[in-house]
């Protein structure tokens, strides 16, 4: 199967009431560790690049590792997707790459800016058969460039607003502030998600797809890890996995992890640096980066409930 965009996904995902897990990919180990879980689970996929990633790796590399993932994986239905474009620009270059899906994200613009670019993206995308998300709200924390709000409670997407803006723009799926935020250091206790919002958003447009970034649980296992091997991660909590599972359940249809892959990764590796000090073979502390990556993910579908559901999303 060739890339496929996430039109059929979103429509599966939302009316069984599941979400599709969207992973930030930097390298191969990564995406490897990603590609072999849901291969084993048998569920969709959603790989995403950032502008960070782009410029990291290159853009040549990652899309040379997708495609084999892609070719490997005939089974699997797989959108490559870039997570925060800036502008128009980038954007159109991702299209003209050949992602299958783009996000443009102008929730720092105004209202009736967000729309003007947003409805461009869309114009420029749908007539090459590539779907757009947008992003309307404003989410706390910071994740490469993309730095949020301090108070995420009063920036939370406005229902009314989104309807107006889903029309206006045509997009096919949107991002919605309901309390999550960007990177590790999300909340000092528990967050509630702001539940009423979706609830008000499927209200005025049934079987709308709505998207969840920030999405991280910043699971303890590796905080644990990483700080009995020398590092130094504050306390800090992320997005309870139960109330992700909620959302999934209630017409949220992508949820964007890429946290939670940093820290399964990088606990790995000092682990091994820390308990076999005379280690130098990149393969010997990759290779257990990559096997965490690769168990934490398949923990990560059954909480979002697409893992077995890669068939019917072909
Ligand atoms: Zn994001």
């Amino acid at each position: 199967m060739a890339l496929v965009n996430t039109k059929k996904m979103f429509e599966m995902a939302y009316s069984n009431g599941y979400a599709v897990g969207a992973f930030n990919v930097n390298n191969m180990e990564i995406t490897q560790g990603i590609v072999s879980a849901v291969a084993e689970e048998k569920a969709p996929l959603i790989l995403q690049i950032s502008r960070g990633a782009r410029k990291y790796a290159s853009m040549s590399y990652l899309r040379a590792i997708i495609d084999v993932a892609v070719e490997e994986n005939p089974d699997i239905p797989i959108v490559m997707h870039l997570d925060h474009g800036d502008t128009f620009e980038t954007c159109k270059q991702c299209v003209d790459d050949g992602f299958t899906s783009v996000m443009i994200d102008g929730s720092h613009q105004s209202f009736e800016d967000n729309i003007k670019v947003t409805r461009k993206v869309v114009d420029y995308a749908h007539d090459r058969g590539v779907v757009v998300e947008a992003e309307l709200g404003q989410l706390g924390g910071i994740e490469e460039d993309v730095v949020g709000v301090e108070d995420v409670a009063a920036h939370l997407t406005d229902p009314d607003q989104a309807i107006e803006f889903i029309e206006k723009t045509g997009v096919d799926s949107l991002a919605v502030a309901i309390g999550t935020s960007h990177g590790a250091y999300k909340f000092k206790t528990a967050p509630t998600l702001a539940f009423d919002v979706i609830e008000k958003i499927q209200e005025k447009v049934p079987g709308y797809p709505l998207v969840m970034h920030g999405s991280s649980s910043v699971l303890k296992e590796f905080k644990d890890l990483i700080n009995k091997y020398g590092g130094a991660m504050p306390d800090a909590m992320g997005v309870p996995e139960e109330a992700i599972s909620k959302a999934a359940k209630m017409g949220i249809c992508k949820v964007n992890i890429d946290t939670d892959l940093r820290m399964a990764l990088t606990a790995k590796i000092r682990q091994v640096y820390s308990e076999t000090p005379a280690e130098f073979d990149p393969r010997k502390y990759l290779g257990p980066g990559r096997e965490a990556i690769k168990q934490m993910v398949k923990h990560k579908l059954h909480i979002l409930g697409c893992a077995g559901k890669a068939a019917e999303c072909a």
